[in-house]
């Protein structure tokens, strides 16, 4: 699933093909990839230029000359290719601009949506502290997580909490930090709390080094696969040897989401409840 690295890798691999360039058509094959009415869509964007290309958390961010926004979210399976896949029944729409740059949006699970957006500010307001923001620090960190009492691990998920970790950085970034994915929130001590935020941009700074993770569909704009999952110490390593401890990774549900940990490396303390 595209998390912040692989939407920022997007994000990086296609500003200088759009930006400053004007759509001039956009192909939908599959019209329920738009939040709202398709045709309304088409008319407001098409033939207007792309001022910048931004992202914010999970959110793949067009700002047009207009003052509207295009917000593009992958979710589970989608991805931004600059070629014709070779699977073209998963392409749900084709966004061209007047350099001949075509960008295919693929997704298998047809999860993903393209939103028009009156006001790009009004749309990500929802959201939590961008990670990789000079706003992210450990006072706000532990702001957002006081308020609640739920596991540290459904927290992380929780994009109005922080925005743009998904699943596999936030199993990282709890091992990196040695805490147990069921710690709750608002128990974490100010020491801890320091520790998860710097896990936090080391894990996600790392995998953007790496171009993001192709665990399943994602793949670069140009057909190629990020690297970030062989770096994984503890995602997807069920069963695996810890690489710190050689104990065996676990995976236990949290909110009907897997969590991967090691049971010697990450301790639940036992003060902790949820
Ligand atoms: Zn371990």
């Amino acid at each position: 699933m595209p998390e912040l690295p692989e939407v920022e890798t997007i994000r990086t691999a296609i500003e200088p093909l759009i930006r400053g360039e004007r759509l001039i058509e956009i192909e939908l094959r599959d019209r329920t990839i738009i939040r709202g009415d398709a045709e309304a869509f088409r008319s407001s964007v098409m033939n207007t230029r792309v001022t910048d290309v931004t992202r914010r958390g999970k959110h793949l961010l067009l700002l047009l000359e207009t003052g509207r926004g295009i917000a593009l979210h992958l979710r589970m399976t989608g991805s931004l290719l600059l070629k014709e896949p070779e699977r073209p029944n998963r392409v749900r729409a084709v966004l061209s601009f007047a350099n001949g740059t075509r960008l295919f949006f693929s997704d298998m699970r047809r999860l993903g949506t393209i939103t028009p957006v009156e006001s790009i500010e009004d749309y990500i307001c929802r959201l939590g502290p961008e990670p990789l923001g000079d706003e992210f620090t450990p006072d706000r960190l532990a702001c957002c997580l006081a308020k609640h009492r739920i596991p540290v691990k459904a927290a992380l998920l929780d994009q109005h909490i922080v925005a743009g970790i998904g699943n596999m950085y936030a199993d990282e970034a709890l091992f990196e930090a040695g805490m147990h994915p069921l710690t709750p929130a608002n128990a974490l001590r100010d020491e801890q709390i320091f520790h998860l935020c710097q896990a936090i941009r080391a894990v996600l700074e790392r995998a953007i080094t790496c171009q993001g993770a192709s665990i399943n569909t994602y793949a670069l704009p140009n057909g190629e696969r990020g690297t970030a999952h062989d770096t994984f110490r503890v995602a997807h390593k069920q069963g695996a040897p810890c690489p710190e401890c050689g104990a065996t990774i676990a995976r236990l549900m949290i909110r009907k989401r897997g969590a991967c940990y090691c049971p010697s490396c990450q301790h639940l303390r036992n003060d902790s409840t949820v």
